[in-house]
């Protein structure tokens, strides 16, 4: 399944999750190591960053293999900013390949990325009537959690809302999503891998970028809410 990961701290750029590390998410394209399903994440990516003087944020999708975009390296060294969200993509069976398909999710100040599979039919009534961008499974997820948001409601609340509404409807889905808004991170694990590491700031990642000691796995069914006020794992 795709690999994610986010940063929340001090502004970097994205090389560090992208190129830099040696197990970052262009080496997790082709050779993830704790992957379950699906040998490499070769149908697109995406990436996002907030940008202080914009009101949303910029994001940047393809449908390529990520190792095949000569415009990537130039991006990650510009690309600066205190939340990033970026995330490569193994298509689950059945699901289009194309841009809108494609995570970083945005609408208006949120980014959100998908790191499963879920029965569209499980998500559709969380949806509101809000029509998804790409008829894949993961843009109706993105399109449920931002009904929550735009209705009002908080980050952590509206992820948990619907990951347990749609595990209720689907027993088997997994559903690790990810979703920041610029000031803070929420991250899923529901039967797919998620790591954490806190240094100057977090990083999270469906697995560790590095071999670093302090890479922290998050218990499955459990919810990372990292934010100004600190950071916080609870059972969902
Ligand atoms: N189901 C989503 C898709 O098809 C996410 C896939 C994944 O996690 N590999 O894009």
């Amino acid at each position: 399944m795709c690999r994610h990961a986010a940063w929340l701290g001090a502004p970097r750029r994205l090389g560090p999750l992208l190129l830099e590390p040696a197990h970052g998410l262009l080496r997790q394209s082709y050779a993830p190591r704790l992957q379950r399903c699906g040998r490499v994440n070769a149908d697109g990516f995406g990436f996002g960053w907030y940008d202080p003087g914009l009101e949303e944020p910029v994001r940047y999708r393809r449908t390529v293999p990520i190792w095949t975009d000569a415009n990537v390296p130039a991006l990650a060294t510009c690309a600066r900013s205190a939340c990033l969200v970026a995330a490569v993509r193994s298509a689950t069976p059945g699901m289009p390949v194309e841009e809108s398909a494609t995570a970083p999710f945005s609408e208006g100040r949120w980014l959100l990325s998908h790191n499963g599979r879920v029965e569209r039919k499980a998500v559709r009534d969380l949806a509101d009537g809000r029509e998804p961008e790409s008829v894949c499974d993961s843009a109706w997820l993105a399109a449920a959690v931002f009904a929550r948001l735009a209705s009002g409601g908080g980050l952590a609340d509206a992820v948990a809302d619907v990951v347990t509404g749609a595990a209720a409807a689907d027993p088997d889905a997994r559903l690790n999503l990810l979703v920041a808004d610029g000031g803070a991170v929420v991250a899923t694990a529901w039967n797919e891998t998620l790591f954490t590491h806190r240094g100057e700031g977090l990083l999270v990642a469906s697995e560790p970028l590095d071999d670093r000691p302090g890479w922290c796995a998050v218990p499955d069914r459990h919810i990372v809410h990292a934010g100004p006020g600190g950071v916080r794992v609870d059972p969902l």
